[in-house]
């Protein structure tokens, strides 16, 4: 990837590499997008796993006038990897494949589509992404091109950060009683191994619904070194297609994941 600065306001970014063939050179003027946050802000009500033996920590190490007459404040912050708005890096779920900084910037900046299920959601809290879905999104929006980062929208979002609307159980300390719409196995494996796509990501707590067991999706992810983007927001200001996202995590060294900003440049209107 080329990055190049040509004006205050203007970015032109070549995409270059094993994906050019299907993503194509692009040009950004940033004049002609405006920017969505899709992160959750990181505080004490963020949620993790129900298995989680800790949650994110914000200890106050300095807030207020120094000796010297001038303000000064400083946090030290503590996190397990997965919670939050935050990344699954290939090795998560699969031994030898990625590490959280490993992972290509061009898996995490990259053409988006969304995909919206929230009808479907509505009234099965479990409902899984189909492959026909996926046919049915392709029909209407043309093919989904490699390197694509594919962001499930359910609607889930919206009951951040109530742990039992979002997870569906908020017993403490038990994940096996949870419900939440997500992709399904099929799904996965045709926009993993067949459409190639950069990334998936969705606005609920796992790229794997609430009720599972064997976390397939994550599997087929990680076999194809795909990272996954959980617990995201704002998909409902995204369009189908034409965003532009840029998913880049905090850079742990051999991490298994970890905090990520998400933020995408969507056209504005009349400017396509
Ligand atoms: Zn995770």
């Amino acid at each position: 990837m080329i990055v190049r600065f040509t004006s205050a306001a203007v970015l032109v970014i070549a995409l270059a590499g094993v994906h050019s063939r299907d993503v194509g050179a692009q040009t950004l003027d940033l004049r002609r997008y405006r920017t969505v946050d899709l992160t959750h802000a990181l505080n004490a009500k963020t949620l993790y796993w129900p298995t989680s033996p800790t949650a994110f920590k914000l200890d106050t190490l300095s807030f207020g006038p120094t000796p010297g007459g001038w303000f000064y404040a400083a946090n030290a912050f503590s996190a397990p990897e997965h919670g939050g708005t935050h990344l699954d890096a290939p090795i998560h779920f699969g031994e030898g494949h990625l590490s959280v900084d490993r992972i290509p910037l061009d898996r995490l900046i990259a053409p988006a589509v969304v995909i919206d299920v929230t009808a479907k959601a509505r009234t099965d809290a479990d409902y899984r992404l189909t492959s026909n879905d996926v046919a049915a999104f392709e029909r209407r929006h043309g093919r989904i091109a490699a390197g694509t980062i594919v962001l499930l929208r359910t609607g889930w979002s919206m009951r951040w950060p109530d742990r039992k609307a979002y997870l569906g159980d908020d017993t403490p300390n038990d994940a096996s009683k949870l419900h939440f719409p997500s992709f399904g196995v099929e799904a996965a494996r045709l926009l993993i191994q067949e459409r190639r796509v950069g990334a998936i990501g969705a606005d609920v707590a796992s790229i794997d619904y609430g009720p599972s067991t064997d976390f397939m999706v994550h599997r087929i992810a990680a076999a194809a070194d795909v990272p996954g983007i959980e617990n995201l927001t704002n998909l409902n200001l995204l369009p189908a297609t034409g965003a532009f996202v840029f998913a880049l995590p905090m850079k742990i060294e051999g991490g298994s994941g970890g905090p990520v900003r998400v933020v995408a440049l969507v056209p504005r209107q009349g400017t396509r």
